[in-house]
């Protein structure tokens, strides 16, 4: 399976181009990691390849397929997206709002099947405790877990996730990378997420992408792409970067 994004150049109005000639591949078994100051695009940048944006220029191609004018439903089907942590949700049991993700696979009303493949889901990702709780009533790590399962039920081969550490505490955030690195290799997932930890995304990334000024600044491997000169280009700052334990780790200097 790949996932081509090609030449996505974005603005949200004429005057202001957000995303310009952006291009990169991703395939299963691949974890990208976004990186970039707040207001470079990385969102911007997720919607636009599931396409609840509409670039200006650029397409997205499945497998060789040119997917970009297909309907929401369809993409819906290949691609899962997981938006940032809202506090805003509305009342409905766990095991509903995970139904959700089954919307772009039924016509009519769910089937036993979608019922069946619904339970698995929550059994593969242990929260089948919760089904019957409100999604209110849950704490912010538990909330992101219902919001994966609710991508994986819609059975996608690419995921993309914007910040999804957002609003966690240390071990929550750890967590939620390990569970995501584990469905990426164990379920053949493709993933994108934006991720501002620099260290968390050197430990869980196979490439990471930054952005600066509307364009792919640096893209390749925690390894290659997170270096002191990088992060000073690209956030201004002065860092220390080490290698511990086998991966890049950043530490920021006053
Ligand atoms: P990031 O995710 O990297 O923080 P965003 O993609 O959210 O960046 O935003 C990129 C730029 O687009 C910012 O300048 C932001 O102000 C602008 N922007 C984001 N959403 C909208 C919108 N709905 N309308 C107009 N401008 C927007």
């Amino acid at each position: 399976m790949s996932l081509a994004i090609k030449n996505i150049t974005f603005g949200y109005s004429p005057k202001q181009t957000v995303l310009e000639d952006i291009s990169f591949e991703v395939e299963d078994n691949e974890f990208i990691s976004l990186a970039g100051p707040n207001g470079t695009g990385k969102t911007t940048l997720l919607k636009c390849i599931n396409r609840i944006l509409k670039p200006q220029t650029g397409r997205i191609i499945f497998n060789g397929k040119d997917i970009t004018g297909w309907e929401q439903q369809d993409i819906a089907k290949i691609i899962a997206y997981v938006p940032q942590y809202s506090q805003a949700l509305r009342s409905m049991t766990v095991i509903n709002a995970v139904m959700m993700g089954r919307m772009p696979h039924v016509q009519g009303s769910y089937s036993v099947k979608d019922r069946e493949f619904v339970y698995s889901v929550l059994q593969k990702m242990d929260i089948e405790k919760f089904a019957f709780r409100d999604i209110r009533q849950l704490s912010g790590g538990e909330r992101q877990k219902i919001a994966i399962a609710r991508a994986l039920a819609q059975q996608p081969k690419v995921i993309i996730l914007d910040e999804p550490t957002g609003n966690l505490d240390l071990k929550n955030q750890l967590h939620i990378l390990e569970l995501i690195a584990c469905l990426c290799k164990t379920e053949k997932l493709a993933v994108i997420m934006s991720l501002h930890d620099l260290n968390l995304a050197a430990m869980f990334s196979d490439k990471i992408l930054m952005l600066k000024d509307t364009k792919i600044f640096a893209f390749g491997s925690p390894d290659c792409v997170i270096t002191r000169e990088n992060i000073v280009s690209i956030y201004g700052v002065t860092t220390c970067v080490t290698m511990e334990d086998g991966y890049k780790h950043v530490r920021l200097l006053k």
